[in-house]
């Protein structure tokens, strides 16, 4: 049987909202603005996302790196990156946040996973300009989209909010923590709840 990880990245590989807090330190009042209104899904993930990030001036991406390098990454990742190569397993991160960010917190680990989707920026003009080769109506990054690239018998998501909500619902092993969970419980969808990746680790031990 060929089953596959999707991972978000932001609160979910990351112990804190890291991309969150970048947009907040970054576009201090349009994230004040947009983001109650994107978790309220009043306003697309797709929109908010991209005119906050269109508002950041080139010349920060790498102050933005900086303030990410160090986020702690939740306990037990490598030891789930372990298992799964035990069993074959590929594990892709999809984030609606940026390459760079994933890149910067994961350091040596970017060679563990099959492959990792997320916003590309291009900083040759003023501000950032968006590069999101999934784009989906709603969102930014369509992790629903990525999700059909790669055929599997068993589709296994993980994710802790509302970016992850249209690929959790579309995935039968889920996954949730945080506001994922609440969301997914609104909509009576199974999932599994988790703290860290030890617990991931053991269900799907059990499962396997
Ligand atoms: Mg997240």
């Amino acid at each position: 049987m060929r089953r596959i990880v999707f991972c978000d990245f932001d609160g979910t590989i990351t112990a804190q909202e890291t991309f969150v807090a970048v947009l907040k330190e970054f576009a201090p009042e349009l994230a004040a603005d947009l983001i109650p209104q994107m978790y309220a899904l009043k306003i697309t993930l797709r929109e908010g996302v991209r005119r906050i990030l269109e508002s950041i001036p080139s010349s920060r991406l790498s102050e933005i790196i900086e303030f990410t390098r160090n986020q702690p990454i939740r306990e037990g990742f490598p030891e789930l990156l372990d298992f799964l190569d035990s069993q074959d397993i590929p594990f892709v991160v999809v984030s609606g946040g940026l390459r760079e960010m994933v890149e910067a917190v994961m350091g040596d680990l970017v060679q563990r996973v099959k492959a990792i989707h997320a916003i590309d920026i291009d900083t040759s003009n003023t501000n950032f300009q968006v590069i999101s080769p999934y784009e989906g109506e709603t969102e930014l990054v369509d992790k629903v989209k990525v999700m059909e690239m790669y055929p599997a018998d068993v589709k296994i998501a993980i994710g802790d909010s509302v970016t992850d909500l249209n690929m959790a619902l579309s995935t039968p092993l889920v996954f949730a923590r945080d506001r994922l969970a609440q969301y997914l419980s609104d909509r009576n969808k199974d999932y599994i709840a988790w703290n860290d990746f030890f617990d991931v680790l053991h269900a799907l031990k059990s499962k396997i």
